[in-house]
């Protein structure tokens, strides 16, 4: 079939290269702008589960159910909570019965980039703004360079989205909590106390204003974050960047086996202050634009639900422009539902970031996890 409208996604993340495969598969000509160099330029980031209505939805409409199983850990789907005694406070007691397996963020997007048609993915192409033609098409400006017309511009483009300003003046707001990654490699062999330690899953020490959570992900990688809540100039003006063990001043007093985690990782720590845009964050809807995933509703990690609501995003998005003509009347459908969907998840990722390094911070953590992993 050809698509009547020229369509141009910016940003090639979860998002941006769910909707292309969608449409690409369905005979429309499609183009993703990444300002990354290549799929290789940087480790994509930590596991993710792909829950069954959203995330998993949409690597089926992707037709991807095969590539999915084949990367899928349903082994790693545990969950401890310890307190910074090394008192363990609970433990999934069925991990395994869950349905929200694992992915490897870099495997999920090499399924994707493998689905799409040669030379849909543009490279290296970091988009500045997007600007209006007489003729109302969307022209995509990188440097001097231009790109398109097009008739729909989609903004796939995570937290600082360029396409966002065009849409909505609202920007990500810092939540007060800084996350500092520290990564472990080869845990099983090198490692081994560590890999027993963090289990099947995810691991959470939490005490004292202060919390660790540490995530295996695929070939026994552990990918840990040191959780704070601070100003954002405090991590570079106080921790050694370069020395992981450096963290172990900030938590005196904690179980030696647990500091032991900063000893095994890599030396090279970074800071990743935790942004989001308001709950309920919408916008009027304007012809020929469009945002999905983290451009459209950015939310802190707390309620794992980000990647999921952007590949369902996609999904809808997609479903919309296939079977709607008028590609405002699809777009206007795709956000009207999008911007209400999306509201309960929103709401608790800000009250999960909002609890965090409270007083109480380690019986509410158990009462979520109590709640969410005890069978009824
Ligand atoms: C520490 C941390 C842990 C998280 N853990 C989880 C979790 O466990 N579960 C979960 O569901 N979510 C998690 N998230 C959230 C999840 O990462 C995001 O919600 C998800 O990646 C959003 O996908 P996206 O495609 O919308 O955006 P992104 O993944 O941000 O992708 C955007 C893409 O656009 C590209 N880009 C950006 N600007 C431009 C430009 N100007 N021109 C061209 N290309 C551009 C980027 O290079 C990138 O490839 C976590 C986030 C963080 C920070």
């Amino acid at each position: 079939m050809t698509h009547p409208l020229r369509i141009a996604i910016v940003g090639g993340g979860p998002g941006g290269l769910t909707l292309a495969r969608i449409l690409s598969r369905h005979g429309v000509a499609v183009c993703v702008f990444e300002r990354e160099s290549g799929p290789l330029e940087r480790p994509q980031g930590g596991t993710l589960d792909l829950h069954v209505e959203s995330g998993q939805f949409a690597l089926q409409q992707a037709g991807l159910d095969d590539a999915f199983k084949r990367i899928a850990r349903y082994e790693d789907q545990g969950s401890r909570l310890m307190d910074h005694h090394g008192q363990l406070l609970f433990e999934d007691p069925n991990p395994e019965a869950k349905d929200r397996p694992e992915v490897d963020r870099t495997q999920l997007r090499q399924i994707l980039l493998d689905s799409l048609p040669e030379g849909c993915a543009k490279w290296g192409v970091s988009i500045n703004h997007a600007s209006q033609g007489d003729d109302q098409r969307w022209t995509l400006h990188q440097g001097d360079r231009h790109h398109g017309p097009f008739d729909l511009v989609v903004g796939a483009d995570g937290a600082w989205s360029k396409i966002r300003p065009l849409l909505s003046p609202y920007q990500p707001q810092y939540s007060g909590l800084t996350f500092i990654e520290f990564n472990i490699d080869d845990a099983d062999l090198r490692h081994p106390l560590a890999a027993r330690l963090v289990g099947r899953g995810t691991l959470q020490v939490a005490g004292e204003a202060r919390s660790i959570i540490v995530q295996r992900n695929a070939n026994a990688h552990l990918r840990g974050y040191a959780i704070f809540r601070v100003p954002t100039d405090w991590a570079a003006n106080t921790i050694d960047l370069s020395h992981a063990p450096s963290l172990k001043i900030q938590f005196q007093g904690w179980h030696p086996d647990v500091l032991a985690l900063f000893d095994a990782a890599s030396p090279t720590l970074l800071v990743r202050h935790i942004h989001a845009l308001p709950v309920g964050h919408r916008w009027a809807h304007r012809p020929g634009l469009t945002l999905i995933g983290d451009a459209a509703h950015l939310m802190s990690p707390f309620g794992g639900e980000g990647v999921n609501a952007a590949m369902l995003d996609a999904a809808e998005l997609a479903q919309h422009l296939l079977e709607t003509p008028d590609g405002s009347k699809a777009v206007q459908a795709y956000e009207n539902h999008m911007f209400e969907r999306v509201m309960p998840a929103a709401q608790g990722s800000a009250e999960g970031a909002a609890l965090q390094l409270s007083h109480d911070s380690v019986a509410l953590s158990l009462a979520h996890l109590h709640q969410h992993l005890t069978p009824q």
